[in-house]
């Protein structure tokens, strides 16, 4: 028998409840509305469902966004201000390619998401980190950060954030922040690159309007969307809305030429998805599934952590960040976890200063039910409490 090659990322591991990948519950992905979806493509298009697609994307696709925007966001985009990508990690890619010159520097707020940094190392820019707190990427940090790499001869060209339902914090960055992060960024002549991969998933109403919504500056904010966690991140669709200029950049770039819109097919199937009416019950539903993850992971935090063990309450996304009590290492935790039947990932991983965030780790709420994830809330208290030496363990939990 030839070995059987892996066909997902994902790697399940016997007795593990495993709340260090950020990835959907299999019984959440829907296999048979997508499935009468791409019938319904074929039937539409016939060979043109398989064509080179336009290289800013299909149409129908780009319709069905603006539309869903208006009701989601601050303010819908025009057709041209939207752009078809492969998902946010591909556009993120991109961004840097066509944006950025050798040496050029990127801002990122610390913490931030992991597989962003590594997509930027992937290119010749230099990374500064910038602060953040309850609310956010904090505008005093961003100043002295800019200011600090003015002074060495610097250029800071882009701003990555994820200010809706941060990977890996959970927090949202309150609307007048947002509104004045956006006047930084056209007066200092940066581009926002703003993550909004969650904001779909909001489980106590609606997230603030996006930066790129709030921003009067053309060219200074590109929103990254994606249909990985609306849909399912196997698809490999998603959407930049920016000014008309920078969709055209992309546009009209050498890789679109040549090979047409990212995920042409697939497109059409997400654009027959949301004209259905699948897509905002398909929503509903994931709004419903991980509201219930999220609050019986807070309630089994909340009844099992030690004390001196802080944690963030998100109001949409996957994730839960967690203070561990003074002395806790999220590094050493991670296999004395495993050990006992759950997984995380230590808060270093988010920060790019060697160092930063040994005190915390990220769990997700994602791929298991809620029964689960209380016990996988068990073993890891259970493993905690041992790490954790007695005597800093007197004073009542700091729930945050
Ligand atoms: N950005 C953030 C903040 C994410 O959490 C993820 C998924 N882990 C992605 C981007 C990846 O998006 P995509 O699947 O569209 O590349």
């Amino acid at each position: 028998m030839p070995q059987q090659l892996p066909l997902i990322q994902f790697v399940e591991r016997p007795g593990i409840i495993d709340l260090a990948w950020g990835h959907p519950d299999p019984i959440l992905v829907p296999v048979d509305a997508l499935r009468a979806a791409a019938a319904r493509a074929f039937d539409r298009y016939g060979p043109d469902a398989l064509a080179y697609g336009t290289p800013a994307g299909p149409g129908p696709l780009i319709d069905a966004i603006c539309e869903r925007l208006a009701e989601t966001d601050g303010r819908a985009p025009a057709p041209e201000e939207v752009l078809i990508t492969g998902g946010s990690s591909p556009a993120l890619d991109q961004v840097v390619t066509l944006l950025t010159e050798p040496g050029d520097v990127v801002l990122v707020e610390a913490p931030t998401y992991h597989l962003a940094i590594r997509i930027f190392r992937d290119h010749p820019v230099q990374l500064v980190s910038v602060a953040s707190d309850a609310d956010g990427l904090r505008l005093d940090a961003l100043a002295t950060a800019l200011q600090g790499v003015r002074a060495t001869g610097g250029r800071p060209r882009l701003l990555y954030t994820v200010p809706t339902h941060h990977n890996p914090t959970g927090r949202t960055m309150a609307s007048e922040r947002r509104a004045e992060l956006v006047a930084v960024a056209a007066r200092e002549g940066i581009v926002i690159v703003e993550d909004d991969a969650y904001r779909e998933l909001s489980y106590d109403g609606p997230p603030p309007p996006s930066l790129w919504s709030l921003s009067a500056a053309p060219g200074s904010v590109i929103r990254l969307g994606t249909f990985a966690k609306s849909i399912a991140p196997g698809l490999r669709v998603g959407f930049m809305t920016a000014d008309p200029a920078t969709i055209s950049r992309f546009a009209d770039g050498g890789m679109l030429d040549s090979g047409g819109g990212a995920n042409h097919f697939t497109g059409l199937v997400v654009a027959e998805y949301m004209g259905s009416g699948d897509y905002a019950r398909c929503v509903d539903l994931l709004r419903d599934a991980f509201r219930e993850r999220r609050d019986r992971v807070l309630r089994a935090l909340a009844d099992l952590m030690p004390p001196e063990t802080a944690w963030t309450r998100p109001a949409g996304g996957y994730f839960i960040w967690v203070d561990l009590p003074p002395g806790g290492d999220g590094s050493r935790l991670r296999p004395l976890a495993e050990a006992g039947g759950t997984s995380l990932l230590p808060g270093s991983t988010f920060f790019i200063d060697g160092g930063a965030g040994a005190g915390s780790i990220r769990l997700a709420f994602s791929r298991y039910s809620p029964a689960q994830l209380e016990e996988a809330i068990g073993r890891l208290a259970t493993v905690l409490r041992r790490q954790v030496p007695p005597a800093t363990m007197a004073a009542p939990p700091d729930m945050k």
